[in-house]
């Protein structure tokens, strides 16, 4: 077992390091990860991540590599191509890119011109920062004219996406979001791109375990490019990987990523996918999918019963967003204090967030590693009254205690890696 080749050799060789390993290993093992974006991989993820791909250089493609020696490494990447393509019904994938934001690069180079017009929503609004975040490459090489929620509603308001693409005539509309706690039409994102001839790009990074388990539509028959993560719902290694449905977006996709922006591909890191598309094929995986849109619909309500406010009222996915005004806290401060109680979330911008990025009155939660764990409703509750205990008293040291001590008791029960040994 790669993990236990791991401890054993780095426990005596490195032990400053090991140190940390262990905290962290605790940390996993003993918090409530309520990160959006976070997950825990299999075994066999992490032991194909870690394993002895990370030697081989590849750089090119499958059949097509500027080095020698790669035949095995071209059967292990034309697998993950495979299992992703199968996985989610794309004609062609690239697994290759090696982060959310590369994937997203390169489907912008593939598409568009230095100065094209693009639009994305807004970054204070669940936006991501390649979404044209004036101090990202997106911002600096396009010209973005950023979309907004109904500030009523908090939904996204496909009439008014419709209104300003018509006047704006972007090249490319960007569809897919970080903090978007309700179902995207992907649909209605096409024919709004169609209307006015722009591209559209889905970054399903968020939501691509669900789209994988059935638990949210699919961008892939709508997109003309669709991006994706491979370490939020999916559960797999840190990664990313681009579908097109078009043979000839695929070749500039291709082209892109390589030699485009990167040079040689982590080859641990797609056999590392492979192994997890392969996972998220089985039968259980659109059980988790779906339990973690339960576990999410269920904290929710707990949540909501307990006199928290939620954006747009609620959730149809794996993530929620408090708006804390009414608990008279900032998102900064909430976030301090569940840290305290082993409880792991992220102040978030509410829309129209009073508050600074840095602050926020908006705390984002979601339900896809505790549900990796096995958790399911009744947890859930028992999360939300820890939360609103927690919050009604964020400088009370006792009560973080106790908290902490009745969420170390039900972790145990719960433990993500029962075949590792503890140290
Ligand atoms: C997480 C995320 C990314 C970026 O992924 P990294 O791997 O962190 O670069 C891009 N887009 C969306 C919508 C995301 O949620």
């Amino acid at each position: 077992m790669n993990q236990m080749v791991f401890r054993m050799t780095l426990s005596t060789s490195d032990p400053q390091i090991w140190e940390f390993y262990k905290k962290e290993w605790h940390r996993q093992e003993e918090g409530l990860e309520l990160i959006a974006s976070e997950n825990y991989a299999s075994l066999d993820v992490m032991a194909a991540a870690g394993g002895i791909f990370t030697n081989k250089y590849a750089e090119g493609y499958p059949g097509k590599r500027y080095y020698g020696g790669n035949e095995f490494i071209d059967e292990v990447e034309k697998l993950a191509i495979e299992r992703s393509k199968k996985l989610f019904g794309a004609n062609f994938s690239n697994v290759q890119p090696h982060a959310g934001s590369q994937a997203n690069m390169a489907a912008y180079f593939a598409l568009l011109a230095p100065g094209d017009t693009v639009m994305g929503l807004n970054l204070s609004q669940g936006g991501h920062l390649t979404h044209g975040s004036p101090v990202n490459f997106s911002g600096k090489m396009y010209k973005i004219v950023p979309y907004s929620l109904n500030p009523e509603t908090h939904l996204l308001d496909y009439d008014e996406i419709a209104e300003m693409a018509d006047k704006t005539k972007p090249k490319a509309i960007i569809a897919g979001f970080t903090c978007y706690p309700r179902e995207v039409d992907f649909a209605r994102f096409a024919k709004i791109s169609k209307s006015c001839g722009a591209k559209l790009i889905a970054d399903m990074s968020h939501i691509s375990g669900l789209v994988a388990g059935g638990a949210h539509q699919s961008p892939i028959p709508h997109a003309d490019v669709v991006t994706s993560t491979t370490h939020k719902t999916l559960r797999g290694p840190r990664g990313a990987f681009i579908l097109s449905p078009a043979e000839d977006t695929a070749k500039l996709v291709d082209k892109a990523v390589f030699p485009g922006l990167q040079g040689g591909p982590l080859e641990n890191m797609i056999m590392a996918k492979a192994v997890a598309f392969h996972e998220a094929a089985r039968p259980s995986f659109k059980a988790y999918a779906k339990q973690i849109v339960k576990n999410a619909k269920s904290l929710a309500s707990a949540l909501s019963d307990l006199d928290f406010t939620l954006v747009s009222g609620g959730t149809d996915t794996h993530l929620m967003l408090l708006d804390l005004r009414n608990r008279k806290l900032t998102g900064k401060e909430a976030q301090i204090s569940l840290d305290s109680a082993g409880i792991t979330t992220n102040k978030n911008t509410i829309p129209n967030d009073p508050q600074s990025p840095f602050i926020t009155s908006g705390l984002r939660i979601g339900t896809p590693a505790l549900t990796t764990r096995g958790m399911k409703e009744k947890e859930m509750n028992e999360v939300a009254h820890w939360i609103d205990e927690v919050l009604k008293n964020p400088n009370d040291e006792a009560v973080r205690g106790r908290v902490k001590a009745g969420i170390k008791k039900m972790t145990a029960e719960f433990p993500i890696y029962p075949n590792l040994i503890k140290e």
